[in-house]
């Protein structure tokens, strides 16, 4: 193995880190979609909900941002941020940030 020099590891770590996976939620178990956002200004873990929803159900609750998941069939998928410059014109799929359920399902059954 040749050793990379130390920037293109990096980058590779940042690509990787902004691959578009299914992981569930640590909290609830609930499936969520994870990534980083490739903003490098201020780049962002997003766990969002898998199902893109409705850009008129966007919650109003500021904890819950939306974002729009990019790339398809021949570009990698990656979740973006939703700005309200973007948003009047987007065509993507919008996902919104994951929410645990109010009474986890681990809780009732104790
Ligand atoms: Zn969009
Ligand atoms: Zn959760």
């Amino acid at each position: 193995m040749t050793r990379l020099p130390a920037h293109l590891v990096a980058e590779r770590a940042a690509r990787a880190a902004e691959t578009v996976r299914h992981q569930p939620c640590p909290r609830c178990g609930a499936d969520t979609l994870t990534a980083r956002t490739p903003d490098r200004v201020a780049a962002l873990d997003v766990r969002a909900d898998p199902e893109p929803i409705d850009p008129v159900q966007i919650p109003a609750d500021p904890n819950r941002l939306a974002w729009c998941l990019t790339g398809g069939d021949h570009t990698p998928q990656r979740i973006r941020w939703r700005d309200r410059w973007h948003a009047p014109h987007c065509t993507h799929p919008v996902l919104i940030d994951h929410a645990c359920p109010p009474q986890p399902v681990q809780e009732t059954l104790l």
